[in-house]
C-alpha cells in the first residue's frame, strides 16, 4: 500500500514561561509569608536542551526548556513582541490561533493577559494590533471585526468599544474565596476576535475569515488543595476536568508536530470545544505559562512547568 502523504495541516504549538516579580505585598493573611518568600527560580537564556539532557542527572535541580522565558524584568510587550505579533498579521490574513495564560492563582495569568496602563497586557495589544493593521490595509478590502467575551457577545466598531467591554467582562467574573487564596479566579475568561475580510474585485467575492481567542485560564491548582466543599468543589473539579481536556489536546498537537497528523480529543470539555477552530487545522497555538519565583509557590510551580513541558 501507498500511504498518502499527510496534508499539512498542523498547528503550530510555542510554549513560553513568564516569571512575575517577587511580590512585597498580599492579599490577607499570606502577607508575612510572601514577604519572607525566597527566589527560587532562575532563568538561564544560555542553556540548551543537549546541555539539560546532561546535566539532568547530576543535581537535584529541575530544570526546563522552552521556546521563550521572559523574567521577573520583563514587560507583556516582550511577551508579545516575541510570541504573538507574527500571529496577529495571520489572523488579518485569514489564519486562526489561540494564545492562552496557563498558571496558578497570583502567578500573572490576568496580568499578562489584559496588564495594566503602564504594561498593557497581551489582550489589549493584539487588540490594538488588529485594528492598525486595518487600519493601514492598502487593499480595497472591507473588515469586519467582531468579538466576544464571557457571555458578553456584540457588534464591535473599535479597539476602545472592544477594551470597554473586556473590562465590563472582567468585573463580572466569578470570583470567590477559597481555603487556598483570598480571591481565586474560577472561571476561564475567553475572548474571542473575530476578522471578516472580504476581498472585493470584478472576478469575485472571497470571504476569508480568521479568529484569535486569547484565554485566561482558571487557576490550575487542585480542588483538592483547596479543601473546598460543595460547589466550589464541583466547580473545582470541572476546572481540572477542562485544564486536564486542554493539556490532552495540545499534548495532541505537540505530537503532530513532530509526526504528522494524530487524533486530538476536542469534544473532552467545553473551553476545547471553544478552542478547536483556533487549536486545529494550520493555526497557530501559543501557550504562556505564569509562574512565581518564590519558594512557597514551589510546587505550583513544579506543576505550571511539567504541564508547560508536557506540551512540547
Ligand atoms: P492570576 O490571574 O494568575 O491569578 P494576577 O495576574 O492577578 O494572577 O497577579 C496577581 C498579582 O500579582 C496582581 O496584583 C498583579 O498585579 C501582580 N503581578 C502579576 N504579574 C506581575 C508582573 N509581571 N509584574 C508586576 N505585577 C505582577
Ligand atoms: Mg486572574
Amino acid at each position: 500500500t501507498i500511504r498518502a502523504p499527510a496534508k499539512k495541516q498542523t498547528t503550530t504549538l510555542t510554549v513560553a514561561v513568564k516569571c512575575r516579580p517577587l511580590s512585597q505585598r498580599a492579599c490577607g493573611r499570606d502577607i508575612v509569608r510572601v514577604k519572607n518568600n525566597k527566589e527560587v527560580v532562575v532563568l538561564d537564556p544560555d542553556l540548551s536542551k543537549d546541555y539539560l539532557d546532561r546535566i539532568q542527572n547530576r543535581t537535584k535541580e529541575k530544570k526546563y526548556c522552552f521556546d521563550h522565558a521572559f523574567g521577573p524584568q520583563s514587560t507583556n510587550l516582550d511577551t508579545y513582541q516575541k510570541c504573538i505579533s507574527t500571529i496577529i498579521s495571520g489572523v488579518v490574513q485569514g489564519l486562526n490561533a489561540t494564545v492562552f495564560a496557563y498558571g496558578s492563582t497570583g502567578s500573572g495569568k490576568t496580568y499578562t493577559m489584559v496588564g495594566t496602563q503602564h504594561d498593557p497586557g497581551l489582550m489589549v495589544l493584539s487588540l490594538h494590533t488588529i485594528f492598525d493593521l486595518i487600519r493601514r490595509d492598502k487593499s480595497s478590502d472591507e473588515f469586519e471585526v467582531t468579538c466576544s467575551y464571557l457571555e458578553v457577545y456584540n457588534e464591535v466598531h473599535s479597539a476602545d468599544k472592544i477594551l470597554e467591554l473586556l473590562n465590563l467582562g472582567n468585573s463580572r467574573r466569578k470570583t470567590e474565596s477559597t481555603e487556598a487564596n483570598a480571591t481565586s479566579s474560577r472561571s476561564h475568561a475567553v475572548l474571542e476576535i473575530t476578522v471578516r475580510r472580504k476581498q472585493r474585485n470584478k472576478y469575485k467575492n472571497q470571504v476569508m475569515r480568521g479568529k484569535l481567542a486569547l484565554v485566561d485560564l482558571a487557576g490550575s491548582e487542585r480542588a483538592s488543595e483547596t479543601n473546598s466543599t460543595g460547589q466550589k468543589l464541583r466547580d473545582g473539579a470541572n476546572i481540572n476536568r477542562s485544564l486536564l481536556a486542554l493539556a490532552n489536546c495540545i499534548n495532541a498537537l505537540g505530537k503532530q508536530q513532530k509526526r504528522g497528523l494524530v487524533y486530538v480529543p476536542y469534544r473532552n470539555s467545553k473551553l476545547t470545544r471553544i478552542l478547536k477552530d483556533g487549536l486545529s487545522g494550520n493555526s497557530q497555538t501559543v501557550m504562556v505559562a505564569t509562574i512565581s519565583p518564590a519558594d512557597s509557590q514551589y510546587h505550583h510551580t513544579v506543576n505550571t512547568l511539567k504541564y508547560a513541558d508536557r506540551a512540547k
